[in-house]
């Protein structure tokens, strides 16, 4: 890939590269609210979307065209620079005509190679600043196939984001981080800046501090964070979006650490068990999910909820298969033991009819 330095005019080229404002933009008061506190805090990009791909028809889906002025507004009264998401040839076209200074694709877009290459097309002959989110499914190829499209139309400064990736089933973020994905797409191309999205990957804001010192434990070159003046009141991704304020404790406590810093580091093996126990956790939630389904069979079947000989072979069966993997067998029953007997209780729940 032809790629040239992400540099944006007036923005120091130092980690982390913040970008933050609210997930929409929703009246002028509150954009020019919000970018004001974000302004005075340091902030030197501001977000907002204008418009807004939502799930279900009915959701806040952006005031479009109406709001990019208050993006003018934003730049004039606090020099920021100012970026917006595009899904569409039309967007694009009204954003530049506008003088958005970064583009951004969205997860559901990236997963349209139509729509990637539209967008594509329509920045033919541009150099505006584009930074790809990852597709809502976990397929490096589709994010990689995303970026080729928008450089071979001539687009050198790019850069890609990390919003995490849609799962069916329930768990700790709304979007699971998969960190092996982004950190192979910077193996593949190490000199395409990532930026990390802790905001769409938490979709809870008090796991966003923590969120992003992994992002920068793990090189990430930047940070994009939902920012909104009155977050409980937003008017789409209410629960995830952070005051200005909150924002600036969140980046003033984080640790920066030396990006030569060696891989065999403590806090990268810390951050590796961090990762297994989340998938740890994630594949006991499946777990239980099924048990859950079984409960439902065992209702409808008049049938007891213990089931001895299954049981039985259950913590028989794990133990020598946990021996075979280097873990002792006692320790073995111990756990399924402990997950046996949370799986119970939840299909007792269902016997309850609760
Ligand atoms: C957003 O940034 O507000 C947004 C819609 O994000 P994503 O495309 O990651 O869902
Ligand atoms: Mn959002």
């Amino acid at each position: 890939m032809e790629l040239e330095k992400f540099n944006l005019p007036g923005v120091e080229d130092k980690r982390p590269l913040v970008i933050a404002g609210p997930c929409s933009a929703e009246t002028e008061d509150q954009v020019m609210a919000t970018a004001k506190e974000l302004a005075k805090n340091g902030t030197k990009v501001f977000r907002a979307g204008i418009w807004k791909p939502r799930t279900k028809p009915g959701g806040f889906e952006g005031n479009g065209v109406k709001a990019l002025p208050w993006m003018q507004q934003v730049k004039k009264e606090t020099g920021m620079l100012t970026a917006t998401e595009v899904a569409t040839a039309k967007h694009v076209e009204e954003a530049l005509k506008y003088g958005v200074d970064v583009l951004w694709i969205g997860a559901r877009t990236t997963a349209d190679p139509f729509a990637v290459q539209e967008i594509a097309d329509t920045l033919k002959g541009t150099d505006v600043p584009v930074l790809i989110k990852n597709p809502v499914n976990p397929d490096l190829e589709l994010w990689i196939g995303a970026l080729q499209r928008l450089n071979n139309a001539g687009i050198k400064r790019l850069g890609a984001i990390h919003r995490g990736f849609s799962t069916y089933d329930k768990k700790l973020y709304r979007n699971l981080p998969q960190w092996h994905i982004p950190i192979e797409l910077h193996r593949r191309i190490p000199e395409l800046p990532i930026i990390c999205d802790p905001s769409h990957i938490a979709g809870r804001r008090d796991l966003i501090a923590s969120l992003c010192q992994q992002a920068m434990d793990l090189q990430f070159q930047g940070l994009i964070i939902e920012s909104h003046n009155d977050p409980d009141n937003a008017w789409s991704d209410a629960s995830q979006q952070v005051t200005p304020e909150v924002l600036s404790l969140i980046l003033n406590n984080l640790v920066i650490r030396d990006t030569n810093q060696s891989t065999e580091s403590l806090t990268e093996l810390r951050r590796q068990i961090d990762e297994i126990d989340m998938s740890l956790l994630e594949t006991l939630s499946k777990r239980m999910r099924i048990c859950r389904e079984i409960g439902t069979y065992k209702k409808e079947h008049d049938m007891t909820v213990l089931q001895t000989n299954r049981y039985d072979e259950i913590l028989n069966k794990r133990a020598q298969q946990g021996e075979e993997l280097s873990m002792d067998g006692e320790f073995m029953k111990v756990v399924f033991e402990a997950i046996h007997s949370e799986s119970v209780r939840q299909q007792m729940k269902i016997m309850e009819g609760k």
